[in-house]
């Protein structure tokens, strides 16, 4: 398919499935509009890239729903000199995003396998304002604190402490937090009174494991 079809694609994605359910920030639905979504999945799934759904990408692991990916980049409310956090690359798809519409994204995984497809994806398409890392993201990124902006895109048991602890003042974190099988997307705001939470509406992510997330090992 020529690329042409797929920025087509993309813009349909945009007005039914995102602007269509309330997402307003002209920013953020101009980067989605922009960054390739067929290219972090793979390509026998290319036809599929669009739909309304999360797919497979390896590793037990999926790509966020179009609406959803949107939806908590609006809830963060970036301004392009934030640095922003990332737990869960995944695919490199939300990263992407995130380096559309902020200074610098800090990215991590604990699946170095997805890490360095993600990584690929990403050289290729030129950004040069990620930078990756493998490890537990429950314990967040301390050498690079503090984060304007911080995204969980795995489902969480709490918010992890020391992912509050590196935002920085005025800052924000948008995290799934719930059981194993449906969240509540929940943002947090660091205030000079202490931290806000404001609920979202509902979610369902893959689990978030790690020392602050689910056991490996556990079913719930
Ligand atoms: N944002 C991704 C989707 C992420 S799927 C995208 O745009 O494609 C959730 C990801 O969270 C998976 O890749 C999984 O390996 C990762 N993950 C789960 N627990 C984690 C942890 N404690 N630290 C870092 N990554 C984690």
């Amino acid at each position: 398919m020529p690329e042409d079809h797929y920025t087509a694609m993309r813009h349909r994605m945009v007005e039914t499935q995102i602007a269509a359910r309330g997402v307003s920030d002209s920013r953020v639905l101009a980067a989605m509009k922009k960054v390739p979504r067929h290219r972090f999945i793979p390509s026998a799934l290319w036809d599929q890239a669009h739909g309304d759904y999360p797919l497979p990408i390896g590793e037990d692991q999926t790509i966020s729903q179009p609406y959803i990916v949107a939806l908590m980049t609006e809830m963060l409310e970036l301004k392009d000199t934030d640095r922003v956090l990332e737990i869960g690359t995944g695919s490199g798809y939300q990263a992407a995003i995130l380096a559309e519409l902020a200074a610098h994204v800090y990215t991590m995984d604990r699946v170095g396998s997805l890490l360095a497809q993600a990584e690929r994806v990403l050289a290729s398409l030129g950004y040069t304002n990620i930078t990756t890392r493998v490890g537990d993201g429950t314990l967040g990124w301390p050498e690079e604190m503090p984060f304007e902006a911080i995204i969980v895109t795995a489902g969480a048991p709490q918010v992890p402490r020391p992912l509050t602890e590196q935002l920085a003042l005025g800052g924000r974190l948008v995290i799934p937090v719930g059981d194993r099988w449906s969240q509540t997307l929940t943002c947090v705001r660091k205030t000079t009174e202490g931290l806000k939470f404001e609920s979202h509406g509902g979610c369902r992510f893959v689990r978030l494991i790690g020392e602050y997330g689910w056991q490996e090992a556990g079913w719930l």
